[in-house]
């Protein structure tokens, strides 16, 4: 392979600072109450972070658990070796999938009586049991099951053999926005299906509704599980959020200046001339662009270092 290949010699590239990620693991970790546990997630190959390297840096953190998009980000935690359970958020439907989770000991989200019977089914067959989480939608209009059917799916749920429920959760809409009413209602929702459980006696491990807005924002909302991302990552998801804990940024983005030149006054720079000199200036072209992920949307609105 050719030397140009090789680390800082390339254009482009990203660092990522392990050290930076196990920080805001621990500090989020020490702000939540003693019984309360975290997720890590690490979907989208840990928001592009790599979701191995993130998986290891959160776990030095006080991350107990992993939640995942999909069944392959999932069996990638799992054959680097990765032990902890994984909440697969995405939606299951072929019974392949089912057996997948049972093969890899990975926790699948059930939505429906349907996916429900489907893997009690694939548990059966495999003569394994199968824990399962179930989500409701609370009002978010995603995925979920209708949170008033709550009741009955945790009851039927209850009654497979197979199936083991370790959690019962739900996704806010609105939970980056100051004192929302909507995730009051999303709360009142599905702290409803929570009281019906202890009726009943089928309190599942663990109750979740925290993102990591919810998670900085609100402690009522931590129940004893939060699943954050964002802010493991170091970023606040809103401006009124970024006192809270002080995070730091784990991605680093870096480009060689690859041209210097000097130009005089009333230049026009680049595409649409977004950009004009108003004296004599010295340019710096970076050797990165819209392949990297550098979008035109950023023109002007963008600063580097
Ligand atoms: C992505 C995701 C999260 C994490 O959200 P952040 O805002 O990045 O903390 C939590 N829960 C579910 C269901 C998700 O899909």
């Amino acid at each position: 392979m050719s030397l140009l290949m090789h680390g800082p010699q390339q254009r482009a590239w990203v660092e990522i600072n392990r050290d930076a990620i196990t920080h805001n693991t621990s500090c989020i970790k020490a702000s939540l109450a003693e019984h309360c546990e975290l997720m890590a997630v690490v979907k989208a190959d840990g928001y592009g972070h790599g979701a191995v390297t993130v998986a290891e840096a959160a776990i030095k953190g006080g991350a107990s658990s992993f939640g995942v998009a999909t069944l392959a980000e999932a069996i990638e935690l799992r054959q680097a070796g990765i032990k902890q359970p994984v909440l697969v958020l995405g939606n299951l439907q072929a019974p392949e999938e089912f057996r997948c989770c049972l093969h890899w000991q990975l926790m699948p989200t059930i939505s429906s009586l349907r996916q429900a019977q489907l893997a009690n089914q694939e548990a059966a067959n495999a003569g394994q049991p199968l824990a399962v989480q179930l989500k409701l939608d609370t009002g978010m209009a995603r995925l979920g099951a209708p949170w008033e059917e709550g009741p009955q799916l945790l009851a039927a749920i209850n009654a497979m053999a197979d199936l083991q429920l370790h959690g019962l959760y739900s996704h806010l809409a609105d939970a980056d926005q100051l004192a929302s009413s909507h995730t009051r209602l999303q709360q009142q929702r599905f702290e409803e299906v929570m009281q019906h459980l202890t009726g009943i006696n089928q309190r599942p491990g663990f109750c979740h509704l925290a993102n990591s807005a919810a998670t900085l924002g609100n402690r009522e909302l931590h129940y004893n599980l939060v699943r954050v991302g964002l802010a493991i990552y170091g970023h606040a998801p809103a401006a009124h959020l970024s006192q809270k804990i002080a995070l730091k940024p784990a991605m680093t983005v870096r480009a060689r200046v690859t041209l210097l030149r000097e130009v005089p006054a009333g230049v026009g720079v680049s595409y649409g001339h977004r950009f004009v000199t108003q004296r004599p200036s010295r340019l710096a072209v970076l050797g990165i662009g819209y392949a990297d992920g550098v979008a035109r949307l950023l023109s002007g609105r963008m600063e580097v270092m």
